[in-house]
């Protein structure tokens, strides 16, 4: 047990750089975006990067394999099953959900480093996870992206070339039970022409970043 001038002495850094993270926390923005496998949300958020450079993505966890290109901490941290579990029981994730087979989540340390800094977060995840967000974090701005017709987005899968034929019916089954979801969040923009999408999606993320400054 520490002695007490010790934690006399502590208590109070401790207490007030807990209030400094409170406090940037309350300003910094989480933006949660999703919507189906192949609607584009990976594009479009490339884009809105771009245009917005103060915002940034959370790199998320998964148990897929990395696709051709794909890079171990920039596009996803590539974890086994054993890795995955580990940090679910040590509660390392905000939110985590399966997917198609594989595991999925997003870790409270790729969150909280950027928004105790003040950084906006962009959250690129599924359903299940922007409704466990939902739950845990209310303040977060929710938009839904959709495709502008089920072949359309058929299309994009195949076009994207990632996945098998397999990949592409499971994702597509999920599919249908995510754009019955669509009703639950705040904003909903149609990736029909990319420049209109990306143009939407800046719209929403500048107002909401504008209102609260
Ligand atoms: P997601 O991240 O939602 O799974 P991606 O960003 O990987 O989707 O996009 C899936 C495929 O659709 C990619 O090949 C991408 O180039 C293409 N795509 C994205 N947006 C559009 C669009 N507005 N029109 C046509 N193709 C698109
Ligand atoms: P993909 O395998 O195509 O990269 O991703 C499959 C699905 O998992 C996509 O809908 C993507 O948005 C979602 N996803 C990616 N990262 C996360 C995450 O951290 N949490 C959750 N719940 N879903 C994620």
């Amino acid at each position: 047990m520490p002695d007490l001038a010790e934690q006399d002495h502590r208590r109070p850094l401790r207490a007030s750089a807990h209030r400094a993270r409170v406090a940037a926390a309350a300003i910094a923005r989480v933006f949660v975006i999703t919507g189906p496998s192949g609607v584009g949300k990976g594009t479009l958020i490339r884009s809105l990067l771009q245009r917005l450079p103060q915002l940034q993505l959370s790199v998320s966890a998964t148990t897929r394999s990395p696709r051709p290109g794909e890079q171990h901490g920039v596009d996803y941290w590539f974890l086994s099953d054993a890795d995955f579990d580990e940090r679910v029981a040590a509660g390392d994730f905000v939110e985590h959900a399966d997917y198609s087979g594989k595991r999925y989540g997003t870790l409270r340390s790729e969150l909280e480093r950027r928004t105790a800094a003040g950084v906006p977060v962009v959250l690129e995840i599924e359903l299940q996870g922007a409704r466990q967000v939902r739950e845990t974090m209310p303040e977060a701005v929710q938009i839904f992206i959709l495709p502008p017709s089920e072949d359309a987005l058929r299309a994009r899968l195949v076009g994207r070339g990632t996945d098998d034929a397999e990949q592409i019916e499971a994702r597509l089954r999920t599919a249908k039970q995510e754009l019955a979801a669509q009703d639950e969040f705040g904003h909903v923009v149609v990736n029909d022409r990319l420049e209109d999408a990306v143009a939407a999606l800046e719209t929403i993320v500048t107002r909401e970043l504008d209102s609260r400054t």
